[in-house]
C-alpha cells in the first residue's frame, strides 16, 4: 500500500480563530461585542479607541456550529495524515472561559454532585475526529490498531489521567529510538466510539475532580489526549513501520494572573503556565520559519514542548484554534490571544 505523501506546498501550521457567543451573564451585564469577523479569514477588534485586524487561516464567528468548525478547520486532513503514519496535533488556546474545552469536547454534561463530563450530543473536534478515524480504519484499513493515552501537565508535572492508581507524577525521558516519552504511561487500545468516549470521560472526570479539590485547577493545567495508529503486526518481527499519531491539547488558560494578590501556589502555577506557553510559542515560531526549521528547536524548555516535539517537529500538520470571547471585558486577553495566533501564522 502506497503512503500518501504530504503535499510539499501544504502549510504545516493552520491557525484558526473561534469567537464564542456572548454568555447569558455577559449579555445581562450589557457587555459590548467588540470582535467582528471579516470574511472567512480575518477578525477585527474595535474598542476603547483600539483598533486591530488579524488575518488567519480561517475564522469562525459566534454562529458557527461545531460541525462548521470541524469542517472548516481542516481537521479531516490531520486525521487522514495521522492514518498514513504522520504525527498531527490540534490544540486550543485562549483565556479561561473562551471556549477551548467546548471546541475540543463540546459542552460538558453536568449531573448532580458529579464533576462535568463530555457528552456526544454537540461533540467537539475530538468526538468528530474519533468518528472519522474509526470509520477510516474500520472501512478502509482494517489492519490498523488504535490506542489512546491521556495526561495532564500541572506545574511541570505529568499525571496519567487514565490510570486508576494514585496520582503520582510520571517522569518524561528521552531515548534515541523513541524521542521524548512518558515512563509508565498507560496506553489503552480501543475499537469503538463508545470505548474511546468512555476513556475521554473517565480522564476528564479525573482531571475535573482534582479541579474541584484545588479550586479551578483544570484551567491551570494542560491536557493532552494522544491517539496512536499502528499497523497490526503481520509477522512476529518488530515492525519498523511508521506509527501515526493524533494529539489533542486543551491548553491551560493563557490569561495573565494579576501580579498583585497572587502569591504562593497561584504564582508558581502562573509562572509555569507562562513559561510553557512561551516555550510553545517560541518552538512554533522557529518551526514555521523554513530557514530556521532545521536549526536547534528548544523543546527541552518545558514538559509541554517535550511531549509535543514529535508532533510539532515531525512531518504532519499542527492545527491551532485560538478561542476568544467577543466581550469588551475580555479585550486585553483577546488581543493577547490574537497576537499569539498572528505570530504563529
Ligand atoms: P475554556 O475551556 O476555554 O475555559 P469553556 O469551553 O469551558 O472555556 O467555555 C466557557 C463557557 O462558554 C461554557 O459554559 C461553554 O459551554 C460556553 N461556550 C464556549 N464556547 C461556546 C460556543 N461556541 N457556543 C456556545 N457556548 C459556548
Ligand atoms: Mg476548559
Amino acid at each position: 500500500e502506497q503512503e500518501d505523501p504530504m503535499d510539499r506546498k501544504e502549510t504545516r501550521l493552520r491557525v484558526v480563530v473561534r469567537v464564542r457567543p456572548l454568555t447569558c451573564p455577559e449579555r445581562r451585564r450589557g457587555d459590548q461585542r467588540v470582535v467582528h469577523c471579516l470574511g472567512d479569514n480575518a477578525v477585527y477588534v474595535n474598542a476603547a479607541g483600539q483598533e486591530a485586524a488579524f488575518r488567519l487561516s480561517a475564522v469562525f464567528d459566534a454562529g458557527t456550529s461545531q460541525e462548521g468548525v470541524f469542517e472548516g478547520s481542516g481537521m479531516k486532513r490531520l486525521i487522514e495524515l495521522a492514518a498514513n503514519g504522520f504525527s498531527c496535533t490540534a490544540f486550543a488556546f485562549g483565556q479561561t472561559g473562551s471556549g477551548k474545552t467546548y471546541t475540543l469536547m463540546g459542552p460538558l454534561a453536568q449531573s448532580e454532585g458529579q464533576p462535568a463530563t463530555p457528552c456526544l450530543g454537540l461533540g467537539g473536534l475530538m468526538q468528530r475526529a474519533f468518528v472519522c478515524l474509526l470509520e477510516q480504519t474500520q472501512c478502509y484499513r482494517p489492519g490498523l490498531v488504535l490506542s489512546a493515552s491521556y495526561v495532564e501537565i500541572h506545574n511541570e508535572q505529568v499525571r496519567d489521567l487514565l490510570s486508576p492508581g494514585p496520582a503520582r507524577p510520571l517522569p518524561v525521558r528521552w531515548s534515541k529510538t523513541r524521542g521524548f516519552y512518558i515512563e509508565n504511561l498507560l496506553t489503552v487500545e480501543f475499537g469503538s466510539l463508545e470505548a474511546i468516549m468512555a476513556l475521554l470521560q473517565e480522564g476528564t472526570r479525573r482531571r475535573r475532580s482534582a479541579a474541584h479539590a484545588l479550586n479551578g485547577h483544570s484551567s491551570r493545567s494542560h491536557a493532552l489526549l494522544t491517539i496512536r495508529i499502528r499497523r497490526k503486526a503481520v509477522s512476529p518481527e518488530p515492525s519498523s513501520c511508521q506509527q501515526g499519531a493524533l494529539c489533542f491539547v486543551d491548553l491551560a488558560g493563557s490569561e495573565r494572573v494579576k501580579d498583585t494578590g497572587s502569591a504562593g501556589e497561584r504564582l508558581v502555577e502562573a509562572t509555569n503556565i507562562n513559561r510553557s506557553l512561551l516555550a510553545l510559542g517560541h518552538c512554533i515560531s522557529l518551526l514555521v520559519d523554513p530557514r530556521r526549521r532545521r536549526s536547534h528547536i528548544p523543546y527541552r524548555d518545558s514538559k509541554l514542548t517535550r511531549l509535543l516535539a514529535e508532533s510539532l517537529g515531525g512531518s504532519g500538520i499542527t492545527l491551532m484554534v485560538a478561542c476568544i470571547s467577543p466581550s469588551s471585558r475580555c479585550l486585553t486577553e483577546t488581543l493577547r490571544t490574537l497576537r499569539f495566533a498572528g505570530r504563529a501564522k
